[in-house]
């Protein structure tokens, strides 16, 4: 079993599909352990994505972070992280194949509706950002 973190992110709470990207995931199988809506501070969205921090587009990105209210969940199953990158599809939605949550929601390829952990390493760091082990029940 794997754990690994999944935010929908303002556009997708502001489309209105928590909902519908929660049902993709339980349809593959996968479980949501725990759950939480919140709205992130500047220096909240800033330590999450600290690896960008020299992109061009980290200021951009804390700021549609910032936004809006987000819901942070802790996905279980087999080979989770693999499972949801493939549920989310690539980062640029325009490249992102058929019936993936970005081809169908994202509208740009910053606002592309959820986030992923793409690493056991990254995965335990970021569930960690949002939740302590008490609030992560399988
Ligand atoms: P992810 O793992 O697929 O989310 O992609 P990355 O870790 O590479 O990037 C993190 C997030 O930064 C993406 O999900 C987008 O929201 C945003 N992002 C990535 N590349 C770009 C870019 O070229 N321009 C802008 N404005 N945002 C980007």
């Amino acid at each position: 079993m794997e754990r690994t973190l999944s935010l929908i992110k303002p556009d997708g709470v502001a489309k209105n599909i928590i909902g519908e990207i929660i049902k993709r995931f339980e349809t593959a199988g996968i479980k949501v352990v725990a759950m939480k809506k919140l709205h992130l501070s500047q220096k909240q969205a800033e330590g999450f994505y600290a690896v960008h921090k020299e992109r061009p587009f980290f200021k951009s990105l804390t700021d549609f972070m910032t936004s809006g209210p987000i819901v942070a969940m802790v996905l279980e199953g087999d080979d989770v992280i693999a499972k949801n990158r493939k549920l989310m599809g690539a980062t640029n939605f325009k490249n992102a194949e058929e019936g993936t949550i970005r081809r169908d929601y994202a509208t740009d390829i910053e606002k592309n509706v959820v986030h992923g952990s793409d690493a056991p390493e990254t995965a335990a760091f970021e569930i960690a950002y949002f939740f302590s082990t008490m609030e992560i029940v399988g």
